[in-house]
């Protein structure tokens, strides 16, 4: 299997290629040649374990690596040490199915695909040798998650940075306090859009990006979303592999419902995806009217999904051009030229999506209203894929099964489940209670990539 650029101007590259470089030369992100249909094996690829499941996904795509290699890192990635509760249990909750891929280290959904970035990275290194350096920019939770799977391997540094001041407590302890020597923290004297600046300007530097060889965990790497897949596939094991079933999914840079959109071209019976978003809703605006346009980020009450351009809403616009990549670079182009790009309606319109956004009042409203009915306490991410459910639902028919994506557990959110509740004693977690007391380490820094550069440079 050979993975090209969306853009069409790089070469195609192996799966460890396109792993180890993230995004394309081109710009573009990595895809692969085509999606294999898996619909007349659904039965047998999910008759064993989350392991043997994600091991039948993965083959198809990672070719380049032997299969006694892959199983052995799959296993290691989704060990029960690792993911002590499961990877991805559902649970009802009412007339929804709940299905939870937060009991991974940093209790986020992200584990699940970065736990595994990290054993591939590291297995890449090992094989071919040479060093690798990660920077990362977090308003939250991707760096936790980030430093809980590449701290303490070989050959590898990693730098995160964050907004100064910006970010809640419990994210600032989860993330400093990480003994590892090779994972520093950074706080940046600026905002996430200033950290995300300083992360896009030093991986255009092609000189320090060679130099130090920069690699990506953001979700443009192709192995994340790969990761993701596979639950969409344990969720119709779990219902009993039903006809066809509707997934919600609480949505901001479109990872997460891509492996959704890709699980189906795969041939798994997903009748609908929810597209769920906050008040940051320009994807909810694409699929109701074709026109995809920035504007100002709102900080809401669900802060991983505060992104207004979804960086992986590109392989998503590859699929809908008909993967003609000189037409997609048209689209990105004008794109970043004004700040649009308008499909006629009939081009958007896309009848698998249904695109529903939550406003501030109908998260805390859904965290209430969930527990009340059901005694299920939803993180606010959560909440939202929870609301545009129900929306969902008043307009269509129950009979289908429909699974709601959680992707935090509540206890990383506790001043948001108090404030819908009225009640401080609903979330909390042993793991973060123990960070309480532990020393923490990071460095303050100015805005400014020649500082973040220097810091580098010096630390490796
Ligand atoms: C990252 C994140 C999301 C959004 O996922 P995307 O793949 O970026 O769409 C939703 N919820 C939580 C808790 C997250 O950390």
């Amino acid at each position: 299997m050979l993975f090209h650029s969306t853009r069409g101007q790089s070469d195609p590259m192996k799966f460890t290629d396109a792993v180890r470089a993230g995004l394309a030369d081109d710009g573009g992100l990595f895809v692969p040649e085509r999606l294999p249909d898996l619909s007349s094996r659904l039965t047998e690829i999910t008759a064993g374990s989350y392991v043997d499941l994600a091991e039948a996904i993965f083959r198809e795509f990672a070719t380049d690596i032997p299969a006694a290699d892959l199983r052995a890192l799959i296993e290691k990635t989704y060990a029960p040490d690792v993911f002590p509760d499961g990877v991805s249990p559902i649970q009802p909750a009412g007339n929804l199915h709940i299905q939870e891929l937060f009991h991974g280290p940093t209790l986020a959904f992200k584990d699940v695909a970065l736990q595994w970035l990290g054993n591939l990275f590291e297995y890449i290194l090992a094989t071919r040798g040479g060093e690798m350096t990660v920077l990362a920019a977090t308003s939250g939770d991707t760096g936790s998650a980030a430093i809980a799977a590449l701290g303490g391997r070989e050959n590898l540094s990693l730098f995160v940075m964050h907004p100064a001041g910006r970010i809640s407590p419990l994210q600032y302890r989860q993330m400093t306090t990480a003994p590892d020597a090779n994972v520093h923290n950074l706080a940046v004297e600026g905002t996430f859009d200033d950290t995300q600046h300083i992360l896009k300007m030093l991986n255009a530097d092609a000189d320090f990006k060679q130099r130090v060889s920069l690699g990506a965990v953001n979700s443009v790497n192709f192995a994340r979303i790969l990761a993701q897949i596979v639950y969409y596939f344990d969720a119709w094991k779990q219902l009993g592999r039903p006809d066809r079933f509707r997934v919600s999914v609480p949505t901001g840079n479109f990872g997460d419902i891509l492996a959704g959109y890709y699980a189906k071209q795969m041939g798994l019976p997903i009748e609908r995806l929810i597209l769920a978003t906050n008040d940051n809703d320009i994807l909810a605006r694409f699929f109701d009217c074709g026109i995809y346009s920035r504007g100002d980020v709102f900080a809401t009450l669900a802060p991983a999904m505060d992104i207004q351009v979804a960086s992986n809403f590109e392989r998503y616009l590859f699929e809908r051009v008909g993967r003609d990549g000189k037409e997609l670079r048209w689209l990105m182009d004008s794109f970043a030229k004004t700040g649009e790009m308008a499909l006629p309606k009939d081009a958007a319109a896309d009848e698998l999506f249904y695109a529903v956004s939550a406003n501030e009042t109908q998260i805390l409203d859904t965290i209430h209203d969930l527990y009340d009915a059901t005694g299920y306490v939803a993180d606010p991410h959560t909440a939202v894929g929870v609301f545009a459910a129900n929306q969902f639902h008043i307009a269509h028919d129950e009979t289908v099964p429909m699974v709601c994506l959680a992707t935090a557990h509540p206890a990383k959110f506790p001043d948001a489940i108090a404030r819908a509740t009225g009640r401080s004693d609903l979330a909390s977690h042993p793991t973060l209670d123990a960070l309480a007391d532990l020393p923490a380490r990071c460095t303050t820094i100015p805005a400014d990539q020649t500082a973040v550069r220097h810091f580098i440079e010096e630390h490796l």
